[in-house]
């Protein structure tokens, strides 16, 4: 569903994101590792076209979005929850929903939708709840509410579980399991490997902005050079 080619980004002298190839089969819950640093979120900038690469292409569904706006890009299917929550603080939870909804779904099941989503991102009994006034986990669904929303069939979630109780991070893994069942592919960046165990269906790890390894998550774990970048991180 989503492709780079040779992608490139240079910040100055800095080269960021070193030659990326990377594929992200339709269907599949791929996350995204690496120390600090390694280029992650730039990456995931890049896909998201909040940056614009120096050299490479991007393609999504086969269609080139290089250049394309972030605004193109969700028009296409891509959507994402960021790791800073992008909700309406001063509105209730139900209202946030609703702007986020109305544009993709006809009126008469609106309200239905709404309901249907409250009660997948366990937000039920919050829905009168002013967003701001949210504990920091419900905070994080409202966010993957607003995302999923807009019936993405790509969703990027930049770590998506940052500050959750390990319940949390769980509930939140079968909510991503779940969407993925529906037909959503996901690309998440994690730092969280219990998470990440949870929900990958394969795993790329970025080290000084190249793929330094790919496979699934058994792999990773007993790859030795994956472990020694960890540490030297730890060391640093
Ligand atoms: P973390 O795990 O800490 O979130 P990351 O893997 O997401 O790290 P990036 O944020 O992509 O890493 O940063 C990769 C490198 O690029 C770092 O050296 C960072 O300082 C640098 N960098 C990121 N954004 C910019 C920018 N806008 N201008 C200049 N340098 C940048
Ligand atoms: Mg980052």
């Amino acid at each position: 569903i989503l492709e780079t080619r040779a992608l490139n980004k240079w910040f100055g002298g800095l080269h960021v994101t070193g030659g990326v190839n990377f594929t992200l089969k339709t269907g599949e819950i791929h996350c995204l590792i690496g120390p600090n640093g390694a280029g992650k979120s730039t990456f995931f900038r890049l896909i998201l076209g909040e940056h614009l690469p120096t050299s490479g292409a991007i393609l999504f569904e086969g269609a080139e979005i290089t250049r394309e706006k972030p605004f193109q890009r969700i028009r296409r299917g891509i959507s994402v929850k960021f790791q800073v929550p992008g909700i309406f603080k001063a509105l209730s939870v139900r209202q946030n929903l609703q702007i986020a909804l109305q544009h993709h779904q006809a009126a008469h099941s609106l309200a239905e939708e709404i309901d249907r989503l409250l009660e997948f991102l366990k937000l039920k009994d919050a829905e009168r709840t002013l967003a701001g006034n949210l504990s920091h986990g419900q905070k994080q669904w409202l966010e993957i509410g607003m995302a999923i929303a807009l019936k993405p069939r790509l969703l990027l979630l930049d770590e998506p579980t940052a500050g959750m109780t390990p319940d949390e991070t769980f509930a939140t893994g079968e909510m991503v399991q779940a969407l993925n069942r529906e037909g959503v592919s996901v690309l998440a960046v994690e730092h969280d490997m219990a998470f990440v165990r949870q929900i990958a269906q394969a795993v790329t790890v970025l080290h000084f902005g190249k793929i330094f390894a790919q496979g699934s998550i058994e792999e990773i774990v007993a790859d030795e050079r994956v472990a020694a970048i960890y540490l030297g991180e730890v060391h640093a």
